[in-house]
């Protein structure tokens, strides 16, 4: 038996009726905040990673699925939006736009991670990015449209805020990190040893233990933001308690890829229950923050930015845990039973004429007895039904049944979009 890859998932008709709510209710939010979707491809030029997320990020070190074409460049499947949108931003002349320029997408993305729940090789995210704007405005309108959706999918997640400096204030931070580490360096896992003194902000977001461990007690960026980074931290705080979204702050919060500056965030939700103990697990359904030197790192002129990608599969997996899911699947609205091939053939062009009508019909397409015929027609839901046989073929009459009352009423065959589309008026 083939079976799909590791870290992969099939979602199926049962469970993609909550896919589409989410994916519908973002659509709606994001409109609402005045965002354009775009649409990128499934590959870019590895470079585009290793500048963007950074190449000491575990993004790009561990994670990337790399491969070379067959004109022997080197391609990866992305691993994230942000770096694909500021592309084609660049590409696209976006940037030269009436500003703030405000875009979400909908994308797979692909990670070489260990799977667990809420961890996948492939995964999907709903993003928004916003070029244009540095203000703390800004960044308190990109949470709240954050906070709207989740609000929306009816998920209760706790929002924790930090800011990460920016190129003025990072030098000194990363001083005292380097002299930090460095009392530790031989207990630091060989990924982080070889980032000490390349990029040792990397470290406080190891998922190895004990660098974890270690990083506890590390000098907080807290303490060596510069005025500026420090002003905008307190603004930000002050427009999201203007607005009611609460949130925590949190030093810990410092984001697995390169390109963040200043306002990181957030969101994180129960997304499963231990089967053992039921206890429940949470996790960041949501992360994002401010990148205003991205698009300048890939090529494009100066201009600010600030997004957040949330995963789906979280999205959908809180919801489930909030037991809030319970979306209705669509149920048939008229089962036509046809009994011999001629009743058949009309069968096949009555539910055509009703489908154009925007109805939903169904007729056996199997062969299948008229008792199977009806435990089907049962089993999909069916509002209506009608029995076709040689009599109904001859006389151009059939009897409509309403499934739910039993009430019989006469009808005319050709008449049957009509008689279906009034029946559910
Ligand atoms: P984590 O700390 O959980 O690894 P991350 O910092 O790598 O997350 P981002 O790159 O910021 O995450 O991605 C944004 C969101 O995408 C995450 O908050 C999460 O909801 C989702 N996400 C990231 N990696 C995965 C994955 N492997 N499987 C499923 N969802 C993911
Ligand atoms: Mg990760």
């Amino acid at each position: 038996m083939i079976i799909k890859p590791r870290g992969t998932t099939d979602i199926l008709p049962k469970d993609t009726p909550v896919w589409q709510k989410t994916e519908q209710t973002a659509r709606e939010v994001a409109a609402l905040y005045g965002y354009g979707e775009i649409r990128f491809p499934t590959f870019e030029q590895t470079e585009l990673f290793a500048r963007g997320v950074g190449d000491t990020t575990d993004v790009v070190q561990k994670e990337m699925y790399t491969f070379l074409d067959k004109d022997g460049r080197s391609m990866t499947l992305r691993p994230e939006g942000t770096a694909c949108v500021v592309r084609s931003v660049i590409e696209n002349g976006l940037a030269g736009e009436a500003m703030p320029l405000k875009l979400y997408y909908f994308t797979s993305c692909f990670r070489y991670e260990k799977p667990a729940a809420g961890r996948y090789r492939e995964f999907y995210q709903f993003g928004t990015e916003l070029f244009g704007a540095e203000t703390p405005a800004s960044d308190a309108q990109v949470i709240s449209l954050a906070d709207t959706l989740l609000k929306r999918l009816g998920i209760r997640a706790e929002l924790k805020i930090n800011s990460i400096g920016c190129k003025n204030c990072r030098p000194k931070y990363r001083e005292a990190l380097i002299s930090y580490f460095r009392q530790y360096e031989d207990r630091l896992c060989d990924t982080c040893r070889g980032r000490l003194n390349s990029n040792p902000m990397r470290i406080l977001d190891c998922k190895s233990p004990i660098c974890q461990d270690i990083a506890k007690n590390a000098p907080k960026v807290t303490e060596y933001l510069c005025e500026e980074c420090a002003s905008h931290m307190d603004k930000l705080k002050a427009l999201l308690d203007n607005t009611g979204i609460s949130y925590e702050t949190d030093p810990g919060i410092v984001r697995g890829l390169d390109y963040y500056t200043k306002t990181v965030f957030e969101f994180i939700a129960p997304i499963d229950r231990d089967a053992k103990t039921n206890e429940l697990k949470t996790l960041t359904i949501c992360a994002g923050g401010r990148y205003d030197g991205l698009v300048e790192e890939i090529g494009g002129p100066r201009l600010p930015g600030i997004g957040f990608a949330a995963g789906l599969d979280r999205l959908v997996a809180a919801q489930r845990i909030a037991g809030n899911n319970t979306e209705k699947t669509n149920a048939v609205r008229v089962y036509i039973a046809p009994l011999g091939e001629v009743a058949s053939f009309f069968a096949q062009k009555a539910v055509y004429q009703l489908r154009e009508k925007g109805i939903y019909a169904e007729c056996d397409i199997v062969g299948r007895s008229l008792k199977s015929q009806m435990k089907y027609a049962d089993k999909t839901g069916a509002e209506y039904t009608v029995i076709l046989g040689d009599n109904e073929i001859e006389t151009g009459k059939a009897v409509l049944r309403n499934m739910k009352t039993s009430e019989q009423t006469e009808i005319k065959l050709d008449e049957i979009d009509t008689i279906i589309s009034k029946e559910g008026q």
